[in-house]
């Protein structure tokens, strides 16, 4: 442990026997390492010094205290902690330090609290944040360029997540995409640029969101999508480019919100290899044949899986349910509460959204799994106390040392509608459409918000939760709806 390590635990011990709050306890515990003081967050960053047992008279014991901190903080799940000092060791060391103080709420960062003693969710910071990045940028933005349907995106529906009327940006995101739609289909990220299977994603979702997709030219939409359909059955993210899961997510989400035929254009290549249908073959959980799993290309496996049919049906026929539902479980971290992106690695408020919203399409694919595969409170408390950027500015970050960004509000404000509300699947609503041949799985999903008594257990107020957001596509559920009936029809 370097010298700089044992300052900021030491300034962490004295902060916690300083400022903690405090609740009584009863007495007599004398062997019980976990009694023999306050047991203080941060402990498996350094062992407690056990209590030396005295030889004389019993003294009378001063009353015990522990700190009101929930038991995921101190019960770390690590199976391998160690004292082995490598870089990634020291770097969640490092990360756990710096949210502990957040966490137990010792520094409480000036923000509001609420009811339980969470700061509050803090919606008109957060909203101005959003609304900043939706209006023109400075010069230092020129990077996120081929970005831009993503901000746009991320911002347009973080605002709708917040509850906020996003109508009023109708007319103006469907003039700024416009000349982003290349005429040979799909949107590209900024003018100019070929077109894209995430720049479209997120073009499609942020006018789903305003109710703007008829600017959308549907039929050579549906032509660019079969260059992009590969023999395998895969997608590509763009000609030419990789091909992996957030491709075929990205396609079937766009396939199905605007209605566009399954029936793969006459002049696909990929008719010479035998396929006819957009559907064909899809497959692959990781980035890619023999890739590493990842939370995020879990999701969106996951949600294509649940866009081709019931997840019920659709789900346990590729995927072993049980040891991904372990391996999901097992990217919630402690003490911090949050996910990483993969085990062992750092937490990051992005994948509340990416992980944390798999579990309602797990829990629909196991019928009868009621809550207890992730701990809801411990992501919520996460998000509210170490999200949040403090200060004038608002916005939500991966973590206290990190600066926020649409990126993180977006899918925090995700994360946080997935703990805080319910979301299940109809398995009684059909899964296609008689007259146009519709996807309509991904249509059945209804939700309600967490009752007053769950929100007590997650230490929220009403005012602290956030919209229902649709467990596949990432928007308002109301905004889903809308969509769907736009193009009920079908046909190009
Ligand atoms: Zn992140």
């Amino acid at each position: 442990m370097t010298s700089s390590q044992e300052n900021e635990d030491d300034t962490l011990d004295e902060l916690l026997k300083d400022k903690a709050r405090i609740v009584e306890l009863s007495d007599d515990e004398d062997e019980d390492d976990s009694m023999a003081g306050p047991p203080f967050p941060g402990n498996h960053l350094k062992q407690p010094r056990r209590k030396r047992k005295s030889k004389l008279q019993p003294q009378p014991q001063p009353q015990r205290k522990v700190l009101e901190i929930p038991p995921w903080i101190f019960d770390t799940n690590e199976l391998f902690h160690n004292d082995v000092k490598t870089p990634s060791r020291h770097a969640l060391d490092k990360t756990a330090a710096e949210c502990l103080r957040f966490l137990t709420l010792l520094d409480t960062q000036g923000l509001p609290l609420n009811s339980h003693g969470l700061p509050h969710l803090r919606r008109k910071p957060h909203a101005d944040f959003l609304r900043f990045f939706i209006g023109p940028l400075q010069t230092g933005f020129t990077a996120m360029d081929a970005s831009r349907p993503w901000l746009f995106y991320w911002c347009i529906a973080g605002l709708s997540f917040l509850d906020q009327d996003v109508s009023e940006y109708k007319e103006r995101l469907i003039e700024t995409v416009r000349p982003l739609q290349n005429p040979a289909g799909g949107f590209g990220g900024g003018h100019g640029q070929y077109s894209h299977c995430a720049c479209t994603y997120a073009t499609v979702l942020a006018l789903t969101a305003v109710g703007g997709l008829e600017v959308v030219d549907r039929k050579t939409m549906w032509q660019w999508l079969g260059t992009v359909k590969q023999d395998d059955g895969g997608f590509r993210m763009a000609v030419g480019a990789e091909e992996d899961i957030r491709g075929a997510y990205c396609a079937m989400t766009i396939i199905t919100l605007l209605n566009l035929p399954l029936e793969l254009p006459p002049d696909a290549s990929a008719r010479k290899a035998g396929l006819t249908s957009f559907t064909d073959k899809l497959g692959g959980i990781g980035g890619g044949p023999s890739n590493e799993v990842h939370g995020a290309y879990a999701f969106c496996a996951l949600a294509c899986l649940s866009i081709l049919d019931a997840p019920h049906i659709s789900i346990p026929k590729y995927l072993d349910i049980d040891a991904l539902a372990r391996w999901l479980a097992s990217t919630q971290t402690t003490p911090e509460g949050g996910f990483a992106g993969r085990p062992n690695k750092l937490v990051d408020a992005c994948y509340s959204h990416w992980v944390g919203a798999c579990f309602a399409l797990i829990e629909a694919a196991l019928p009868g799994t009621k809550d207890g595969l992730w701990n809801k409170a411990a992501l919520v408390r996460y998000l509210l106390t170490c999200g949040q950027q403090t200060g004038p500015q608002g916005g939500m970050r991966d973590k206290p040392s990190a600066r926020p960004d649409g990126y993180h509000t977006c899918y925090s404000l995700s994360g946080l509608s997935a703990a805080q509300n319910h979301y299940w699947y109809d398995s009684e609503s059909s899964t296609t459409d008689a007259g146009s041949g519709r996807l309509l799985a991904a249509f059945n999903w209804q939700a309600k918000r967490g009752t007053a008594e769950e929100l007590e257990v997650l230490k929220v107020d009403e005012e602290d939760v956030v919209a229902l957001i649709h467990p596949v596509f990432v928007l308002r559920l109301e905004a889903v709806e809308a969509a769907r009936q736009t193009f009920e029809a079908g046909g190009l």
